[in-house]
C-alpha cells in the first residue's frame, strides 16, 4: 500500500518523487516503463543523438503530415529513468515572463510568472551564484558550457553585426538577444532529474522505484483513482494508492493512459470498447510543438564537432570531464522578433557547429555548421489518439505542423535570417557554401518547400492534457483531473500554451509547483480532519 504513486520517472516524476518522500511518513511508488540509466551514453553530453531509436527511446512516429510534403516525422521520447531529461540536449530554458501571464489570465491563478519565478530558482543550483532569478542551493546543476566551439562564437558575433543585442543570461530580466546557452550539467556530465532529483533520495526507505515497468491503466473506484496496473518483465502487478495516483508520463504517454483508463473523448473510447469513466474531450488534443527548420553551411575550416570523437577528447573527457564531448551541440542560441510588432519573441535559433540533419542521421564527411530557426508560438493545433485499446500500441500522433500559414511565415522569415546571418564578416572565415537550402533556392517559394522538406521536430510536445476550466481543459489550476478524484496529471501535458523557450525547465518547474500544492492538500485535510475530531 502506497499514498502515493507516480507513473513515469521523467523530467516530472523524478522531481516529484524525490519531493514527496521527503516527508518520511509517506510512501511513495515510482513506475517507470524504461530501465535505469546505465547506458554511457546517457552521462557524456554530446552523445545524445546516439541515443536515438536505441532502447531508452520510444522512438514515435508521427503520421503523414499533410503541410510537410506528407512526411511521417521521428519523435524521440526518452524510456529510461529521467525520461526525456536523459536524452535532450541540456538547453536550460524557462520561456518568457508573458507565457506564464498568458497561463494565469486563461484562467489559472497562482500561474503567472512572478507566481512560478521561486519554483525554478527552487529546483536551480545555478553555477554563477543566486540572484534575483537565480536560485543557487537547489538539486538541478544549471552550468555554463565549458567548452564552447569557435563556430557558436561567429554565431553570437553575426548576431551582434545584425544588430541584436548580446544576451549573457536568457532566463533573466530580458530574454531577447544572441548568447550562449547554459546547460543542465554537472562537473562536464548530463545532469538530468534522474541524476539531481532521484538518485539523492534513492535510498530512502519511503521511495520505492521500480523500472521496466509499464503502466497499462488505471482503475477507479466510483469516480476515485485508486489502483494501477502494470507489467513488469513477464509479470502482470496491480498497487493501491491510498492518498493519489500521480501522471507523469509526458505529453504523449499521459493522455494516452488516461484513454486507456476511459478518460478522454468517450466517443472515440466507446470505437475502441473502452468503458468510459469519464468524458473529457479536450483529452489528446491541444498537441503543440516547436519545429525547427535547418539552414546548412559547409565550413571551410576543420573546426566544427566533427572532429570531436578523437581518442584524444575522449581521452580529455574520461580524465579531466573538458572539451568538445561537454558539448551539446546546440550550444549558442537567439530570441528574436521577426515582426516589429511582436510583444517578446517568436523566433528562436539554435546553432550546431556541425553538421546536424534529420537528428543527425544524415551524415557528411566534412565540416559544416547548422543554423536552426525555431517557431515559438505555433497556431498549428495537433492531437494523439489511441488506436487501439491495447496499451502496448503506440498512439496516434498527428501533430499538424505548420497547418496555420501564419507558422510557415515565420519559418520562412527564420530561413532567410539564417542566410543573413550566415552572410556576415562573422562567418567569412568559416563560410564555403550553402548546402541546404542551396544557392538555386532563390525565391520564398523554394524556400518554402525547404521548410516544407526539412522541418523537424525541435522535441518539445506539449498541451495534450491542458490546465484550464473551458470545456476543452483536463486538469484544474491544481492539476487535477476534472470529474475524478485522486488523480493528477503532472508533466509537460498540461502546458495550455508552450511557452517560447524550450521546455525541459518549465515542467521541472510544473513538477515542483505540484509537489507543494499535494503537500498542502495533505495538510489541509490533516488539519480538517483533526478538527472533525475535536468537534465530535
Ligand atoms: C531529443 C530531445 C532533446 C530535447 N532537448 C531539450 C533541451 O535541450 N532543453 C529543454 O529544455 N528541453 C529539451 N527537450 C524537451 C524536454 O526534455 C521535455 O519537454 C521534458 O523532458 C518533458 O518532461 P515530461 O516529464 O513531460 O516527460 P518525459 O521526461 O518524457 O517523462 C515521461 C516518462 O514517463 C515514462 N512513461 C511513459 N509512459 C509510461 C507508462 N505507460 N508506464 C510507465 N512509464 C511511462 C517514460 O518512459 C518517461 O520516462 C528535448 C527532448 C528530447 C526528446
Amino acid at each position: 500500500m502506497y499514498d502515493y504513486i507516480i507513473i513515469g520517472a521523467g523530467s516530472a516524476g523524478c522531481v516529484l518523487a524525490n519531493r514527496l518522500s521527503e516527508d518520511p511518513s509517506v510512501k511513495v511508488l515510482l513506475l517507470e516503463a524504461g530501465g535505469p540509466d546505465k547506458q554511457k551514453e546517457i552521462h557524456i553530453p554530446l552523445a545524445f543523438p546516439k541515443l536515438f531509436k536505441s532502447a531508452n527511446d520510444w522512438a514515435y512516429y508521427t503520421e503523414p503530415e499533410a503541410a510537410l510534403d506528407n512526411r511521417s516525422l521521428y519523435w524521440p521520447r526518452g524510456k529510461v529513468l529521467g525520461g526525456s531529461s536523459s536524452i535532450n540536449a541540456m538547453i536550460y530554458i524557462r520561456g518568457h515572463r508573458a507565457d506564464y501571464d498568458g497561463w494565469r489570465d486563461l484562467g489559472n491563478p497562482g500561474w503567472g510568472y512572478q507566481d512560478v519565478l521561486p519554483f525554478f530558482k527552487k529546483s536551480e543550483n545555478q553555477e554563477r551564484g543566486e540572484s534575483e532569478f537565480h536560485g543557487a542551493s537547489g538539486p538541478l546543476s544549471v552550468s555554463d558550457l565549458r567548452c564552447v566551439n569557435p563556430l557558436s562564437e561567429a554565431f553570437i558575433a553575426a548576431g551582434e553585426e545584425a544588430g541584436y543585442r548580446r544576451n549573457q543570461d536568457f532566463n533573466g530580466e530580458e530574454q531577447e538577444g544572441f548568447g550562449f546557452y547554459q546547460v543542465t550539467q554537472s562537473n562536464g556530465k548530463r545532469h538530468s532529474t534522474a541524476a539531481a532529483f532521484l538518485r539523492p533520495a534513492m535510498s530512502r526507505p519511503n521511495l520505492t522505484v521500480r523500472t521496466d515497468a509499464q503502466v497499462f491503466g488505471i482503475y477507479f473506484e466510483g469516480n476515485r483513482a485508486t489502483t494501477v496496473s502494470f507489467q513488469q518483465g513477464a509479470h502482470s502487478a496491480q498497487e493501491h494508492a491510498e492518498r493519489e495516483i500521480i501522471l507523469c508520463a509526458g505529453a504523449i504517454g499521459s493522455p494516452q493512459l488516461l484513454m486507456l483508463s476511459g478518460v478522454g473523448p468517450a466517443a472515440q473510447l466507446r470505437a475502441l470498447e473502452i468503458p468510459v469513466v469519464c468524458e473529457l474531450p479536450g483529452v489528446g488534443q491541444n498537441l503543440q510543438d516547436h519545429t525547427c527548420c535547418g539552414v546548412v553551411f559547409e565550413c571551410s575550416q576543420p573546426v566544427s564537432l566533427a572532429s570531436a570523437e578523437s581518442l584524444a577528447n575522449l581521452f580529455r573527457y574520461l580524465c579531466f570531464k573538458k572539451g568538445p564531448l561537454t558539448s551539446n551541440v546546440a550550444e549558442a542560441g537567439s530570441f528574436l522578433r521577426t515582426q516589429p510588432d511582436c510583444k517578446f519573441p517568436d523566433l528562436q535559433f539554435h546553432f550546431g557547429a556541425g553538421y546536424f540533419v534529420e537528428h543527425g542521421f544524415q551524415t557528411f564527411d566534412g565540416h559544416a555548421f547548422a543554423l536552426g530557426p525555431t517557431l515559438l508560438h505555433p497556431y498549428s493545433r495537433g492531437e494523439i489518439r489511441l488506436r487501439s485499446s491495447n496499451p502496448l500500441d503506440a498512439p496516434f500522433i498527428r501533430a499538424n505542423y505548420l497547418s496555420d500559414p501564419r507558422d510557415m511565415q515565420v519559418m520562412l522569415e527564420g530561413v532567410k535570417l539564417s542566410r543573413a546571418l550566415a552572410g556576415t564578416k562573422a562567418f567569412a572565415p568559416y563560410r564555403k557554401r550553402e548546402m541546404h537550402p542551396g544557392p538555386d533556392a532563390k525565391d520564398d517559394q523554394a524556400l518554402r518547400a525547404h521548410v516544407r522538406k526539412f522541418v523537424e521536430t525541435l522535441y518539445h510536445p506539449v498541451g495534450t492534457c491542458k490546465m484550464g476550466h473551458d470545456a476543452a481543459a483536463v486538469v484544474d489550476s491544481e492539476l487535477r483531473v476534472h470529474g475524478v478524484e485522486g488523480l493528477r496529471v503532472v508533466d509537460a501535458s498540461i502546458m495550455p500554451t508552450v511557452v517560447g523557450g524550450n521546455t525541459n525547465a518549465p515542467t521541472i518547474m510544473i513538477a515542483e509547483k505540484a509537489a507543494e500544492m499535494i503537500k498542502n492538500g495533505a495538510r489541509k485535510n490533516a488539519a480538517d480532519y483533526s478538527l472533525i475530531g475535536a468537534a465530535r
